[in-house]
């Protein structure tokens, strides 16, 4: 197919349901992308929060080669090596706690929601956040604390009742005798990049004590080494009840993933839940190869660092360049608040060969792969300031 038959079949015969940049890409191998004329792109949103490990990292090709030649598919009432591995590795890398498998953030958002509502036993509200994002399905949609993504969906489920973000007096006053859990992102990403505080985290574990509420934390996109650590809660010294995977975990191929703590892992018995997908033996080898490749290539530490040196070159250009009102972030999770929308700084990156996302209008997002280097950022780095400069 040519570059136009490509679009035309779009056109033609696929919903219309995303905004589109003109570019058809066929290759991509780490941090870089080639487009059809074999013109080269520097990543720095890979997969909007899914190539954690770059594209196509080796350790995940070779796993799921091997499998996909044993066995592709075997359903949930039989048992297969790969989710055994997975879950028990989870269970190590995190809390003693069981995992329900599925196939993307909204479904394990979803479960989620499903279990807090059994759990709670007639109690079933949920506390969201303003600025929240938890998935297109409509109780992940009614979660989701932007009216923008809801607006003619209506009437969404019931149950869920959104506050200000960072801000413990408005849980303490929307807490009421129906309330089960409290959902939230500690990093919200489509919502900004805004970062939870330590003390409105801490708050609302203490609140969940008091009142036997379970803290639902959504990590589809903070989890997977993202922000330095394995999981972003390890930065605040909670453990969730429910946390929620999916992007970074299957190095590319779709996986969701719902980690439960032990202590009320049994409120969802045989029958009450489940995923044809979940949990396959090809994306269970992904997923393990991908928390191999995250221990053995030591990603942890150069998220760290390579987030420390992108910082600091980002606050160099906010120092610069009043366009740019704040930097924030963690790991190597950034937002870059400008004083005007972040579109056509995305666009003329792009022309650039630099791949970015801009989210909430006016933050522009970087989220390179946990395996960038010093020499990729300034490349970047470079990039930017030559558009920003411009702008
Ligand atoms: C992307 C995202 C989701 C939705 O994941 P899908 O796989 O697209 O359903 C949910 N929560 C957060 C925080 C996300 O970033």
């Amino acid at each position: 197919m040519k570059k136009e038959e490509v679009f035309s079949a779009y056109k033609e015969y696929i919903l219309p349901t995303y905004t589109k940049v003109p570019v058809i890409f066929t290759k991509g191998k780490g941090s870089r992308l080639w487009d059809i004329q074999n013109k080269e792109y520097l990543d720095f949103f890979p997969g909007w929060g899914v190539g954690n490990l770059g594209h196509c990292h080796p350790k995940v090709i070779s796993a799921v080669r091997d499998q996909i030649g044993k066995l592709i598919f075997i359903p949930n009432n039989y048992y297969h090596l790969p989710q055994a591995k997975l879950a028990k590795e989870i269970a190590y890398w995190t809390y003693p706690s069981k995992v329900f498998f599925c196939n993307s953030g909204a479904e394990a958002n979803e479960g989620a929601i499903k279990l807090s509502r059994k759990f709670g036993k007639g109690r079933y509200e949920i506390i969201t956040f303003e600025n929240s994002f938890h998935g297109r399905t409509l109780a992940a949609l009614a979660a989701t604390g932007q009216k923008k993504y809801q607006n003619g969906f209506e009437p969404l489920p019931e149950g869920f009742k959104t506050v200000k973000f960072n801000d413990i007096e408005a849980v303490k006053n929307a807490v009421s005798d129906k309330t089960v859990a409290i959902m939230l992102e500690l990093i919200q990403g489509e919502g900004g990049i805004n970062v939870a505080s330590k003390e409105f985290v801490s708050g609302l574990k203490k609140i969940c004590e008091e009142k036997n509420l379970l803290l639902i934390v959504d990590e589809v996109q903070t989890g997977i080494g993202r922000t330095g650590k394995l999981f972003c809660y390890q930065h605040y010294g909670i453990i969730p009840d429910i946390m929620t995977l999916a992007k970074a975990l299957g190095g590319g191929l779709p996986i969701g993933m719902m980690i439960v703590k032990k202590e009320i892992s049994d409120t969802l018995g045989p029958g009450m839940h489940a995923s044809t997908f979940g949990g396959g033996p090809v994306i269970c080898r992904a997923a393990l190869a991908v928390l191999k490749a995250i221990q053995e290539e030591k990603l942890l530490s150069n998220t760290q660092k390579m987030g420390d040196y992108l910082f600091t070159k980002l606050m160099e250009l906010k120092n610069k360049y009043p366009l740019i009102k704040e930097v924030r972030g963690m790991g190597l999770m950034f937002g870059i608040e400008l004083s005007v929308e972040g579109k056509s700084i995305v666009e003329k990156c792009f022309e650039r060969g630099l791949l970015i996302n801009c989210t909430h209008d006016k933050v522009l997002r970087v989220m390179p792969a946990l395996n960038t280097t010093k020499k990729e950022i300034d490349k970047a780095i470079w990039v930017l300031e030559n558009v920003i400069s411009n702008s």
